[in-house]
């Protein structure tokens, strides 16, 4: 992804995941050490009891996980502790760091009793008002008010309808982690139902790999500066897409968001025009003719750079600046097609 949402976002709205997390721990622990298991609401904790008293799915739902777990053995119920503490480091999985359990037979019964708990804890995100307070901190935090997967879907505003909330690690498979705030990222609607579906980003064809960490501190950045614009076949450029960094993070960025597809066919081609006759424009408006030299169109291209940089275009226009950077490099290289491109926009003006 382009920008990286904030920590805090995640962190500060998390206290439904948290409670339902603790319950359990308690629930868990309290049998081990044949301890009586407090009454709902004491089962929570303190700071956050008064909010969730009066749910009563989640304690039936908790009270259904306690049956289930007195018939357990110890180790097969810190087996299931352990699988939520595991789907539950999102930054750890992403970065390959930490290793998916696979579940086994014996635990089906707790775990399908937990996919209901964790999946009654997202409906309540919504119920508590806790999505919404998500939503508006990584709305707020973002400088440019699109989807940071592909950076040109528009995000609407906090009170209207929302963007999707996804899944990053999928729900039917990290079960327990299904209302963890640091596994739900808000995402355009293209990147989510069209693009990114239900593939498992830390695995393809059963072999595992990275993945960007949309609260983490990796972001990808596009350069064109590779990308030859004249072709002799067609009149839009052959575009060729860098994505720094590129490790597997970005890389599985791009496969399963299928980036550099759409930035040409959807981006960048349909622009391409655009951004020519843009260029034109500025150039004349700097009474750059045909009679300029080449030093000062260079002048001018730096110029023109510099603006769409510092006031970049937002949804599909988005990647002018790096059209108009790719341009101006070639045209400082002496690519001649370039120079002659860029030369036969300006106007020509006849001696006196
Ligand atoms: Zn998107």
């Amino acid at each position: 992804m382009l920008v990286n949402y904030p920590l805090s976002a995640a962190q500060e709205n998390n206290w439904v995941h948290e409670c339902i997390y603790e319950a359990i721990s308690l629930i868990v622990n309290n049998l081990n050490s044949a301890t009586a298991i407090p009454d709902w609401p004491d089962i929570l904790p303190p700071i956050h009891r008064d909010k969730l008293t009066s749910r009563k799915t989640i304690k039936g739902l908790l009270a259904n996980f306690e049956n289930i777990a007195v018939q357990l053995t110890e180790e097969q119920r810190n087996k299931a502790l352990l699988l939520i503490d595991s789907q539950n480091n999102i930054a750890g999985l992403l970065a390959g760091e930490v290793t998916p359990l696979a579940v086994e037979d014996e635990l089906n019964p707790i775990i399908d009793c937990l996919k209901l708990v964790f999946i009654e804890g997202f409906r309540l995100l919504k119920e508590t008002g806790s999505r919404d307070a998500h939503y508006k901190a990584i709305y707020d935090s973002l400088a440019v008010k699109t989807c940071p997967f592909c950076g040109y879907e528009p995000f609407e505003a906090p009170d209207q309808k929302r963007e999707d909330e996804d899944h990053y690690l999928l729900k039917d498979k990290y079960v327990t982690s299904a209302a963890n705030f640091f596994n739900l990222v808000p995402m355009g609607g293209k990147c989510n139902k069209s693009y990114k579906l239900q593939q498992d980003l830390l695995f393809k064809n059963n072999i595992r790999r990275k993945a960007l960490n949309p609260y983490g501190t990796i972001n990808a950045e596009i350069s064109l500066i590779n990308t030859n614009p004249i072709t002799l076949l067609d009149d839009k450029p052959n575009w060729n897409i860098s994505i720094s960094p590129d490790i597997e993070e970005t890389r599985t960025w791009n496969e399963v968001f299928s980036i550099e597809q759409r930035l040409k066919e959807t981006v960048l081609s349909p622009n391409y025009e655009a951004v020519l006759s843009e260029t034109s424009d500025f150039l004349q408006c700097l009474d750059l003719d045909r009679q300029s030299t080449d030093a000062q169109v260079l002048l001018g291209l730096k110029k023109f750079e510099r603006h769409k940089k510092r006031n970049p275009e937002q949804g599909l226009g988005y990647l002018k600046d790096k059209v108009v950077g790719m341009l101006r490099f070639h045209f400082e290289s002496g690519n001649p097609l370039v120079v002659a491109l860029i030369r036969d926009a300006l106007p020509q003006i006849e001696a006196a």
